[in-house]
């Protein structure tokens, strides 16, 4: 079965010619790629086509109850089941995510599996692994693409209550509660929609943002409070976590999300960065307002990539050197960070 175009794969699904789909996203899973990966299986369900969600890695307590989530099967706990369930599917979505690195060994697995690979995504400069592409680097979230593929394809009433839940989760997620640039018209009209499908945003919010566990907090105050660094030449932010702080804070999966954004609510700041030591690397995000690219930045000195201002990156060395590697290649672009206004 060849997939060329929108029209190949929708034929396919609606003939019943895809039995078995399976359903991807990336390490260390975000709303987006939660709400993505189970806003389409939802979507699947309606067009009686089976499907099953295996995400790399674990993913933060404040997705889990997300409609369908008591499904969901994570690849570092049952490699084999994923392995079976690769070799009986006769499709597989890659969803929010671009480059077979971001799903670890799954991503080799995916290569070697001869399956049609369809990508749907929001990420620039896609590697060429997939089949078929559904990507617009323009749109703000993977969930808004699913959104639209789906209302476009099949019509809107293949989005019931429990796809609109998780869809309008990635939607608000990576949106920042539509504050970032990347909200654009269609994202307001997409959440029109789901809106008028019955979403209910409030309780969405209640139960993304507004589940901090203490220690959760006590770590947010901690940062801000013994960890900012102010690289003022540059109007950056730094925050940087050992393994003992993690440790002595009980940091969980999705705990550290959100914090990076802090350093940009300071005024005069453009550049935000959060730098912690987890078991396996040295993990990295950035944040920046205006015209410095992090994703460029990313790319260029930690081996990572993402949005024009919303990126991450990683490295195998040390978490003392990284800081400092970061702290001297950053000066080369002082000019550029200080033309922004902050
Ligand atoms: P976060 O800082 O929230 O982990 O990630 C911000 C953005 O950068 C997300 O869109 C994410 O997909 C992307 N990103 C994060 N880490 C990496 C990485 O190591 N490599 C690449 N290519 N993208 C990343
Ligand atoms: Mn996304």
């Amino acid at each position: 079965m060849k997939i060329n175009s929108t029209v190949d794969l929708v034929e396919g699904l609606k003939s019943g010619n895809y039995k078995n789909v399976f359903i991807t996203t990336h390490h260390k899973p975000d709303g987006d790629a939660m709400g993505s990966t189970l806003g389409l299986q939802h979507i699947l369900n309606t067009l009686g086509v089976q499907s099953s969600v295996i995400t790399p890695t674990d993913y933060s307590e404040s997705l889990a109850w997300l409609p369908g989530n008591e499904k969901v099967t994570n690849f570092e706990d049952s490699p084999e089941e994923v392995k079976k369930r690769l070799n009986e599917s006769d499709l597989v979505f890659c969803l929010d995510f671009n480059v077979l690195t971001r799903i670890n060994e799954l991503g080799d697995w995916l290569a070697a599996s001869g399956k049609p690979l369809v990508l749907i995504d929001h990420h620039q400069n896609p590697d060429a692994f997939y089949t078929y592409a559904y990507w617009n680097n323009e749109a703000s979230s993977t969930c808004e693409l699913v959104f639209e593929w789906a209302r476009d394809n099949f019509g809107l009433e293949v989005i019931n209550q429990d796809a609109v839940t998780c869809l309008y989760t990635g939607l608000m997620t990576d949106t920042g509660n539509f504050q970032f640039v990347n909200t654009r018209s269609q994202t307001h009209i997409v959440a029109a929609q789901m809106m008028e499908i019955g979403v209910d945003h409030v309780q969405i919010h209640e139960r993304i943002y507004n589940v901090f566990s203490v220690n959760r907090s006590r770590l947010f105050g901690y940062c801000l409070y013994k960890k900012l660094e102010i690289l003022e030449d540059c109007k950056t932010a730094v925050i940087h976590l050992d393994r003992q702080e993690l440790e002595e804070f009980k940091v969980v999966t999705g705990d550290t999300e959100g914090l990076v954004n802090f350093g940009l609510g300071i005024k005069g700041i453009v550049l935000s960065v959060l730098i912690v030591d987890r078991t396996e690397r040295v993990k990295m995000s950035f944040r920046s307002k205006g015209t410095f690219k992090v994703n460029e930045f990313a790319g260029k000195f930690f081996n990572g990539g993402g949005h024009f201002n919303a990126a991450g990156g990683q490295s195998e060395a040390p978490l003392e050197e990284v800081l400092a590697t970061f702290k001297r290649e950053i000066q080369a672009y002082k000019n550029e960070l200080n033309a922004i206004e902050g």
